[in-house]
């Protein structure tokens, strides 16, 4: 049986993401999370020439900050500006109460740890910072007009001794400076694009949404959501604007990924032993 890292970073869209795993980081992410008492958790990345927030990235925060709200922790959600109602729309279609925080551009998002004093920090599928302190896609598009600072939380957080977690798939969000250099060895303009922003622990996957269900998954199995509420959730972002990645098309799909591939992962994770 695979290890629940090796499960979740399969890459159905060929992006190299394998070079990106680091061994152990899955489980002891997990065991961060269920420890922590304040969770703040970070998202959203705004597509193609006209910004609009994509469907990777909000479903993994949002069911991620499901789950530990019903554990007990207190969970915060923060995004940048031009990604706050496809957040607000998910949230609303799963039920879900929880301060939701926007930051405008060129913000410094520093006051999040100051008002939510959380004790661990995760960036699900950010924007990370370059070495030239911009901002690239994938695609070596700079980005950095349709995105805030969340990104510096990271490094802030590990400064006053909090736990942080990145989840990503491409190299350039943050956390991905945990492996930096792989990044620009194995991706695809991983010189231009890779994030210097480092997590203490780097969860790698296919997408970056499997990577917040391949940590629930590692903290029980139950926690990870069905792919009917999955599908419930897609399409509430979708009716919010969030578009597929690839196609720039509101659509419940999540980087160009077959739908069912996708939706089987969830399934698969629901039977996985986590070791
Ligand atoms: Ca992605």
């Amino acid at each position: 049986m695979k290890l629940l890292e090796e499960q979740i970073i399969q890459d159905p869209g060929g992006r190299g993401v394998g070079a990106l795993l680091v061994p152990g980081d899955l489980e002891a992410g997990a065991r961060a999370l269920g420890a922590a008492q304040r969770v703040l958790i970070l998202t959203g990345f705004a597509v193609g020439p006209n910004a609009i927030p994509e469907t990777d990235g909000p479903p993994g925060a949002l069911f991620l900050g499901r789950a530990l709200a019903g554990l007990g922790k207190q969970v915060t959600f923060a995004t940048h500006w031009n990604c706050e109602a496809v957040l607000a729309a998910g949230m609303a279609a799963l039920g879900l109460w929880a301060p939701l925080e926007a930051v405008g551009h060129g913000d410094d998002p520093v006051w999040l740890l100051e008002r939510h004093k959380p004790d661990l920090v995760v960036a699900v599928e950010l924007p990370g910072r370059a070495p030239d302190g911009n901002y690239y896609s994938m695609r070596g598009l700079c980005i950095s007009e349709r995105v805030s600072l969340l990104d510096g939380l990271l490094p802030a957080a590990g400064a006053r001794g909090l736990t942080t977690l990145g989840v990503g798939d491409g190299g350039n969000e943050a956390g991905m400076g945990k492996v930096f250099d792989r990044v620009r060895a194995a991706i695809p303009r991983g010189d231009l694009i890779a994030s210097i922003i480092a997590a203490d622990h780097l969860i790698a996957a296919g997408t970056s949404n499997w990577g917040c269900y391949g940590l629930l998954a590692a903290m029980d199995r139950n926690l990870v959501p069905s792919p009917a509420e999955e599908l419930l959730v897609l399409d509430a972002i979708n009716r919010a604007g969030a578009v597929n990645a690839h196609s720039l098309t509101p659509e419940p799909i999540v980087d160009g990924l077959d739908q069912a591939v996708y939706l089987q992962m969830l399934s698969d994770l629901k039977g996985v032993q986590s070791r």
